[in-house]
């Protein structure tokens, strides 16, 4: 007898294709960095989380061999057993310092962070208010622990204090969760106003500056550091995976905090500790970032180029198919597009002309997007070649009804 238990997988993708909502991963070869290879044809990458340009640096590469050289390849066990190393609390203390808190705690992963944080700080008798636009990691972190999980507007601090002021009594603790840099809209959250609620009405507060990190901030501490709150109570969340072009993600803030998810986070408890070589690339990056200023300079520079050319685009091809520029503080730039289908034609247009941009569509954003982030590394050819490519795109027929709607 053959099973039938698995049958249901089939018009279950059939489902995801007809809604466009299929994906397929692409392998890209090459160095990672502003262009890359695919099928072997060369592609400029406005796709990346490497904002800076660090994931390709020698310097991280060297860091991650000498790792590996001293320590191994694995780190062997769980980091309150025989995981932990020296290298990772060298660089615990590093994000400590450079954030300016007492402690942090490096996860496996930036999503590993959030799930085990979230989880660890309530459960069934606490209620969590979590902006509509929140990471995928937040809200299941979210969902994890227990809690009552009331969404807010996205950014709407109003409906926030509204739903803290009906709420918030009947809970025992409170956690406000949200991105700093919206991750698929580029956005920043109103930090110094949630923070300011959260005083108000006795909550904690979670930000989650995946995006923000290496990025924002005097010294590209993140978006706690922009908003000038660095020494408010606050739970900071980031990933060592994007700007700092290494894996594994942290949390800082107050000793107590830290302690406490020494002993209560399951998703750093009970996995194995970062890789010797993971580890030793993000402490080189955090070097540098402190100590290479210019990197945010020339990143900030590009960013201001695309945000100019896309917004001449926009207003010279007012019906190519591209239909605003998504308000944005960050190198994350997003274009609306009318459906999923436009979009996934758009982005393979770039493709085949050489850009790699991501279409994003339903169910990760509610509206269809062509999303592009900016590093660094872009030179001023680059950014002519993707700006010249989606003017072709936009004044050609192609985007002129020939692509039905859903
Ligand atoms: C990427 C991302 C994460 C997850 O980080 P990883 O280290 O990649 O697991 C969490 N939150 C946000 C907002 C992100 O963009």
């Amino acid at each position: 007898m053959t099973t039938q238990a698995y049958d249901w997988l089939e018009p279950a993708l059939a489902t995801i294709h007809k809604a466009h909502w299929h994906r397929t991963v692409q392998p890209l070869a090459g160095k990672a960095g502003p262009v890359m290879q695919l099928a072997g044809r060369s592609l400029l990458n406005f796709a990346s989380n490497d904002y800076l340009g660090l994931a390709g640096d020698p310097r991280l590469a060297a860091a991650a061999i000498a790792a590996i050289e001293t320590y191994g390849t694995g780190s062997t066990g769980s980091r309150l057993l025989s995981g932990s190393r020296e290298l990772h609390q060298q660089l615990e203390q590093a994000i400590a310092q450079w954030k300016g808190t007492a402690d942090a705690i490096v996860f496996s992963s930036g999503y590993l962070a959030n799930l085990g944080t979230i989880s660890a700080l309530v459960s069934a008798r606490d209620l969590i208010l979590s902006d509509q636009y929140n990471h995928s990691s937040l809200i299941n972190g979210a969902k994890l622990s227990g809690a009552t999980l009331q969404t807010y507007r996205h950014n709407d601090v109003e409906d926030l204090r509204q739903q803290l002021s009906t709420g918030r009594s009947h809970y025992r603790r409170a956690l406000i969760i949200t991105d700093s840099v919206f991750s698929m809209d580029g956005d920043l959250c109103p930090l110094p106003q949630l923070l300011d609620l959260a005083d108000e009405f006795d909550c904690m507060v979670l930000v989650d500056e995946a995006h923000g990190t290496g990025v924002l901030g005097a010294t590209g501490s993140g978006a706690v550091e922009h908003w000038a709150c660095r020494g408010r109570p606050l739970v900071q969340m980031g990933t060592l995976s994007k700007a700092l072009g290494s894996l594994g993600g942290y949390v800082t803030g107050s000793a107590r905090l830290i302690d406490f998810l020494r002993n209560r986070a399951p998703s750093w408890i009970y996995t194995t500790g970062l890789t010797p070589a993971d580890t030793a690339a993000a402490k080189a990056a955090i070097a540098i970032v402190q100590a290479e200023p210019e990197r945010r300079q020339a990143l900030w520079h590009n960013v201001q180029q695309l945000q100019q050319g896309l917004q001449k685009l926009l207003i010279n091809y007012p019906d190519g198919g591209l239909k605003r520029l998504l308000p944005s503080d960050s190198p994350i730039l997003c274009v609306e597009v009318a459906n999923a289908a436009i979009v996934l034609h758009l982005g393979q247009q770039l493709k085949q002309a050489g850009c790699l941009v991501s279409a994003v569509r339903p169910p990760t954003v509610p509206v269809s997007r062509l999303r592009f982030t900016v590093m660094a590394t872009h030179e001023p050819h680059h950014m002519q070649q993707l700006l010249q490519t989606l003017t072709q795109i936009a004044s050609s027929s192609a985007l002129g009804g020939r692509v039905e709607p859903d």
